[in-house]
């Protein structure tokens, strides 16, 4: 089955609305490719400016958190009917900066997969081990209790639509980019995962990131794997360098 690549860049805590309105202007013409899904998640505060900037191109701007919670009281959180509302299709879960800051758990994470779908929202739903974890030799085990709680209750239509970002923690920021072979082996057994959880034809159906300081260098390699389709990026997204990136192939 042949998988539309999905690349994502995460903003994380950067930019202004008026930076991100000049970088979206900036990387417009750089990341025109249409073989490939092109996400800008972006802070809150700039999904509206982002996404004025980014009419009539290619460019989806997402969302890099959401509540699982409808509305009501919770001060500083964003809810799925506003991202909704503002036109949001992609909202990153579980960011391991999110679990690392935040408290965010496997049991959150999957609250907020479940809602996202609920408001037609598609979660990119992050996982990912530790260096100790990776030393320990626990890496797979790890990453399928991750998968197997955030997709409770998820159905296979819906997991069909989600797409999961492989991160592992310790290449995160780190400049420290996984080889090609752990990333690829990581995103191949969370493929066998989803084709246990649900069947053949979802694990065929979904699409797995890879991220961890992706760069334009290593991007080429990494999404030419079998499992892998496409990245969620961090601070290359913040450059040109991210047009690059999504034009891995050309
Ligand atoms: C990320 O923020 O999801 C990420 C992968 O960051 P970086 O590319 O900077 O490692």
């Amino acid at each position: 089955m042949s998988r539309k690549k999905i690349i994502a860049g995460n903003w994380k805590m950067n930019m202004t609305p008026t930076e991100a309105v000049e970088l979206v202007n900036t990387l417009k013409p750089l990341v025109a490719n249409d073989e490939v899904d092109v996400i800008f998640c972006v802070p809150a505060i700039d999904i509206i400016p982002a996404m004025e900037a980014a009419k009539g191109s290619n460019i989806n701007i997402g969302a890099e958190n959401m509540y699982y919670e409808d509305k009501g009281a919770y001060t500083g959180e964003i809810s799925p009917a506003m991202l909704k509302d503002a036109g949001v299709k992609y909202v990153v879960i579980g960011h391991s900066e999110r679990r690392e800051y935040f408290a965010e758990s496997d049991e959150t994470v999957n609250k907020k997969v479940l809602k996202a779908f609920e408001y037609g929202i598609t979660p990119i739903v992050c996982c990912g081990e530790s260096l100790t974890q990776r030393e320990q030799g626990i890496t797979l085990d790890w990453i399928r209790q991750q998968i197997k709680i955030a997709f409770l209750n998820v159905t296979a239509d819906q997991a069909k639509e989600a797409v999961i970002a492989y991160e592992p923690i310790w290449a995160i920021g780190t400049g420290k980019v996984a080889t090609t072979e752990q990333a690829q082996e990581v995103c191949s057994a969370i493929r066998v995962c989803i084709g246990e959880i649900y069947d053949e034809a979802t694990a065929a159906a979904i699409r797995i990131q890879y991220g961890g300081s992706v760069s334009a260098a290593s991007a080429p390699e990494l999404f030419a794997q079998p499992d892998i389709d496409g990245g969620l990026v961090g601070g290359a997204s913040l450059k040109p360098e991210f047009g690059s990136i999504v034009n891995y192939n050309k």
